[in-house]
């Protein structure tokens, strides 16, 4: 044996093999010893494969988020030549159908997904199908992760509840957290395409948007119902252009001149397809098309801004502040039949969290990750080594980071620009920090006690509601340390509510007394800004009748820093206007003198 070493490395060359043997010999003493010899580790099951020829007769199913999001997401997966079905919103019945057939001890999210799947292969099962045309003629797609709160067990516990409910065998397709798409059994039946991922994203980010919208606006229609109404046909339109839209093809639709001379080169071919293939989905005619229609769409809404609501900051665990079901207590329907204005989370917020958390644990992990460990002072070259190893990754993180925010706003921005922007991981984890360490991963991390300081000292809300599911551990951790938050901020109002699946009059009843008190703030904030406008209400009501655009939707009011509620904000401005109109007119001498507030 030869072992050669010098200040920073070493290498070990020659007998390579004998030290194995070695190893395993002592390895195997000391199990003997420890009396391990015989366990028998688990091993992932292997899973019939979904294959590329069964495109066209298995039936992809998801679900768990919005209406929006799955009916935007199917579309993509329509449009790319699957067949796809979402799943129902999970409901009580499927929360104990997982109980039943699921392991003691989860988390509810945990209950309500896999009960919902075993709901819905029952239901197929009372149509008629059999339990073997069920196994092959559907998948489930679905997100996965190596934790490390439970997440990490979702994909056992869907096997497990299945084989308990007598469909064993069913597949299950993995959206992992880091891996990208990949079938549980590594066969790529599930593609993925540069069409398929950008389409994807597109319906995220739209998804997101719509949803931020819907409750930005819902609170404040004229006409009962309209709302949802207009959403539901805008929503259809965006699915139609994600479903049927040509995707671009460079030898077809690239210019002439350019695709002969290039019919051979099959390298810088292929490249520029790829960047335009980017181009068209983010910015194509097309696509931006739809978005037109749909803002336009939107926009015919009508809106009376003046209603004094209490704006509620949703935060908490990933699944319960994003479904809409008994998942959590319809609670945002709740919300809104008790006059708040809701203030939801986007998808978005969490993808940004995962690559700032990567990025974080990249720098935590600087030392230990150097090629060189302990270079000499003179060492200059492996200095530099490690250094350039250090910032190619912090730097990838960046651009990862900065094309994510760039690719959400670009939506936000086109689809009236008045939904809220992403807010700086850098910032949230610094607010959080104090009292949440930003390296603590699972769940949300830091991001629970971050949004609630963030919106807090930004006047962005009046209340703050954290939903969680029985038996989270991470928000288990969060709520923890709330109260010291509570303490250092002490005009917030927060309220966390566990989501156990049963329970719904008493998760409403303690919302409701919380509720009471952001409704007095908003209330008192809002006769605090209207009286410093020196108006009265009806003459804010009667300026905005004569003037139309302020019903409008995509009506941009400027914010205010320091006022949180639509009405205090909506007041504040359309007082400026009179006031500016009076000084125009009063300084052009060209009209008989306005009275502030008098209808123009
Ligand atoms: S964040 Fe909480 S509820 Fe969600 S999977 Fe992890 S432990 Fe379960």
């Amino acid at each position: 044996m030869h072992v050669q070493a010098d200040s920073s490395l070493v290498t070990i060359s020659g007998t390579d093999d004998s030290i194995r043997q070695r190893l395993m010999a002592e390895r195997d003493r000391l199990r003997r010893d420890a009396g391990l010899s015989d366990v028998k580790h688990f091993q992932r099951p292997q899973e019939r494969a979904f294959l590329a020829h069964e495109r066209d007769q298995v039936t992809i199913l998801f679900g768990g988020l919005t209406w929006k999001h799955e009916s935007l997401i199917r579309a993509v997966f329509q449009g790319n030549r699957y067949r796809c079905e979402t799943l129902p919103v999970p409901d009580v019945a499927a929360f104990q159908l997982g109980k039943e057939y699921g392991n003691n001890g989860q988390c509810n999210p945990t209950y309500f997904t896999v009960g919902n799947l075993v709901q819905f292969l029952q239901s197929l099962e009372a149509q008629g199908l059999s339990r073997q045309e069920i196994i092959d003629k559907y998948v489930f797609f679905t997100a996965g992760s190596c934790g490390p709160c439970r997440f990490g067990m979702y994909e056992a516990e869907y096997r497990y509840a299945l084989q308990n409910a007598g469909f064993d065998g069913f597949r299950v397709l993995l959206f992992q957290q880091t891996d990208g798409i990949k079938a549980a059994s590594g066969e790529p039946g599930l593609k993925f395409s540069v069409n398929f991922g950008l389409g994807m994203l597109n319906a995220l980010n739209l998804g997101d948007v719509i949803n931020d919208l819907i409750y930005q606006i819902r609170p404040f229609e004229m006409s009962a119902g309209q709302t949802d109404k207009v959403f539901a046909e805008a929503v259809d339109g965006l699915c139609h252009t994600l479903q049927y839209r040509k995707p671009f093809e460079f030898m077809e639709d690239g210019p002439v001149w350019l695709t002969e001379r290039l019919a051979k080169k099959n390298g810088i071919k292929n490249t520029l397809s790829v960047l335009c293939k980017i181009w068209d989905h983010l910015y194509g005619k097309e696509f931006l098309g739809a978005v037109e229609t749909c803002r336009d769409q939107i926009n015919k809404i009508d809106v009376d801004r003046t209603k004094v609501k209490p704006v509620v900051k949703i935060t908490g665990e990933f699944w319960a502040q994003t479904t809409e079901g008994d998942g959590n207590f319809h609670m945002f329907r709740f919300l809104e039949r008790e006059g708040a204005q809701v203030l939801v989370e986007h998808i978005a917020t969490w993808v940004a969290y995962m690559l700032h958390v990567a990025r974080k644990g990249a720098e935590a992990r600087r030392d230990i990750e150097r090629p060189y460990r302990h270079p000499a002072w003179w060492e200059l070259r492996k200095h530099l080594a490690n250094e350039m190893k250090f910032r190619k990754k912090i730097v990838m993180f960046d651009i990862g980071e900065a094309m994510w925010t760039h690719f959400y706003h670009r939506i936000c921005d086109r689809l009236g620009g008045i939904t809220h922007h992403l807010v700086p991981q850098e910032e949230l984890s610094r607010l959080a920090h104090p009292f949440y360490h930003q390296l603590a991963r699972g769940g949300e991390g830091y991001m629970e006690v971050g949004k609630n300081v963030y919106y807090t000292v930004n006047h962005l809300c009046h209340m703050v509601l954290a939903l969680k599911p029985f038996g989270c551990m991470p928000s288990a951790q969060s709520d923890g340390v709330q109260s010291a938050v509570i303490n250092r901020f002490r005009d917030m109002i927060f309220l966390p509510i566990e989501t156990s699946g049963e329970g719904e009059v008493n998760a409403h009843s303690r919302v409701q007394m919380a509720l009471g008190e952001a409704k007095a703030k908003a209330k008192a904030e809002f006769e605090s800004v209207l009286k410093s406008t020196g108006k009265r209400l009806d003459d804010i009501r009667d300026y905005v009748a004569g003037h139309p655009e302020l019903r409008r939707p995509f009506y941009h009011v400027p914010h205010r820093p320091g006022i949180a509620g639509t009405a205090a904000q909506f007041v504040a401005h359309v007082s400026d206007l009179m006031e500016s109109k009076h000084r125009f007119w009063h300084r052009s001498g060209s009209a008989p003198f306005v009275q502030s507030g008098a209808t123009a």
